[in-house]
């Protein structure tokens, strides 16, 4: 019997074939016939993975593809690779696809569509970005160019352009490579998405591991030698020898085809969709992943914020709506963690300067602890800084920064933050508690003690 409805996606990666997968579970291909696009070599991969796989810590490229090609065409999924969706007609309910090989095209009409075609790296115009030598690490094509690149490279000297969450774990990568490593960064600090005081802390530990940080300067060019390779990446004030260069600037949404199609976006350029994941205006097209903008359940505005994470629930629940189910997305509290070598970082909810961007009149907290009891083998450092709403006491943000067993301590505070407590709630929590876990007072705790304290004597 033909399929009654055809279920269209834009994008073979995390949201697109989550939303494939779960659409599938709620509907066989006699009811939802479901065709993805993907122009890319792989789908349903991992680039979260990428910079363990080029350090060395994930042996193969194939360790980070989570279900092949072949293996979703088995459930059903009607996933054309290498093809590209270069037009969205929201009136005539198709889309226009180009064989990236062939060239061929053709249209292909929809009942439901979902896009999900993530974000792009940003690349800025620079004299020199595309030299050889010059990296970004957005998919597996890129990430096996760059080990191809260190293979090859004679040279020990690395640059990372960019402290963001991807420049530290790729600057570990390198480390691991046997290159002296320098990131260069615009920021006060490295690790923006902290507040700079926090930021020190973790321009202080690269230093301790041998990586230099140079903030506050922005890249003007990447000089080349003779034979065209990368030579130096340049500033206003200085030139930094480089043999290999890595991106890791940042993303923004890929909504090229959407912008065209009249879709509506928001201001950081992601497309925006009700709480169902439905593109606002639009009834049968939905959208997940690093394409959209989300709620920040703290500041109560639209963010856009590119993390496998969203885009996997985003799928998720695109899926169900799609295949006749119900779900929504709430929103997010900013929750994100990372690591270079053994230096643990994370964040939820605000910073300072977000607290003062939306009015939000604050105290903050800021800790030293260990991850275990103090006495007990392997015992290791920790700051935690926690933000609280002066007179409410409502919790607002928490930072850590620490050695093994501090990153994933931010979880407890982002399920505070999702919960609304108050930091004096938070002091009553009943975590876990044994000498190889925790101090007998959790560091998340102590930190909430010491902002009720705050919260208290800042009165109103
Ligand atoms: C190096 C690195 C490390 C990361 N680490 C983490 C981490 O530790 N934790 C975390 O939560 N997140 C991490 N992320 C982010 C995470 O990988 C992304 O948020 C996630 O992949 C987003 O999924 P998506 O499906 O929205 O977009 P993508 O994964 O970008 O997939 C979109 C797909 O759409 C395809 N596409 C786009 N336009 C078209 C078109 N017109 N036609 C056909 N196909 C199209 C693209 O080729 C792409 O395959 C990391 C990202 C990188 C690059």
């Amino acid at each position: 019997m033909a399929a009654t409805e055809r279920l269209v996606i834009i994008g073979g990666d995390a949201a697109g074939m989550s939303a494939a997968s779960q659409a599938r579970r709620m509907k066989g291909p006699d009811e939802l016939e479901i065709v993805a696009f993907e122009r890319g070599h792989f789908s349903s991969f991992s680039a979260c993975g990428i910079p363990y796989w080029v350090s060395g810590d994930v042996g193969e490229r194939d360790e980070l593809i989570a279900r092949t090609p072949q293996e979703h065409r088995k459930r059903a999924i009607d996933l054309r690779m290498r093809t590209e969706v270069t037009e969205i007609d929201v009136t005539g309910s198709r889309v226009h696809t180009r064989d990236v090989e062939t060239g061929a095209d053709s249209w292909t009409g929809y009942d439901k569509l979902v896009i999900a075609t993530g974000a792009r790296p940003i690349r800025p115009p620079l004299p020199g970005i595309d030299a050889p030598g010059v990296h970004g690490v957005q998919t597996l094509d890129d990430g096996q160019a760059l080990l191809d690149t260190l293979a090859r490279t004679e040279g020990r000297r690395a640059v990372v352009i960019g402290a963001g969450y991807i420049g530290v774990e790729m600057a570990e990568a390198l480390l691991k490579h046997g290159y002296e490593v320098t990131i260069v960064n615009r920021s006060e600090q490295p690790m923006a998405t902290l507040d700079p005081d926090m930021g020190r802390l973790v321009h202080e530990a690269l230093s301790s591991m041998g990586i230099t940080t140079v903030s506050g300067t922005a890249v003007t060019g990447i000089a080349t030698g003779d034979d065209g390779r990368v030579r130096a990446v340049t500033t206003d004030d200085a030139e930094y020898p480089a043999d290999v260069v890595v991106l890791g600037i940042g993303v923004e949404p890929e909504t090229t085809l959407a912008r065209a199609a009249g879709l509506p976006l928001g201001r950081h350029g992601g497309l925006l969709t009700d709480l169902a994941m439905r593109v606002r205006g639009h009834g049968n097209i939905w959208a997940g992943g690093d394409c959209v903008e989300v709620l920040d359940l703290v500041s109560g505005r639209e963010r856009h914020i590119a993390l496998g994470t969203h885009a996997n629930k985003h799928g998720q629940i695109i899926g169900a709506n799609a295949g006749g189910g119900y779900g929504t997305f709430p929103g997010v509290v900013g929750t994100a963690v990372s690591k270079v070598c053994e230096l643990e970082i994370a964040r939820t909810g605000l910073r300072e300067k977000d607290a003062r961007a939306v009015g939000l009149r604050y105290v903050t907290a800021t800790i030293e602890s260990t991850s275990r009891a103090g006495y007990f083998p392997g015992a290791a450092p920790m700051t935690v800084k926690m933000l609280a709403e002066r007179r409410t006491g409502r919790l607002l943000g928490v930072q850590i920064v620490g050695r093994e067993g501090a990153g994933k301590r931010v979880d407890i505070a982002a399920v505070a933050l999702t919960a609304g407590m108050t930091v004096e709630q938070m002091t009553a929590l009943d975590l876990g508690y044994a000498p190889p876990f925790s101090p007998v007072w959790d560091p998340v705790l102590v930190a909430a003690r010491k902002a009720t304290a705050a919260v208290r004597k800042a009165g109103m």
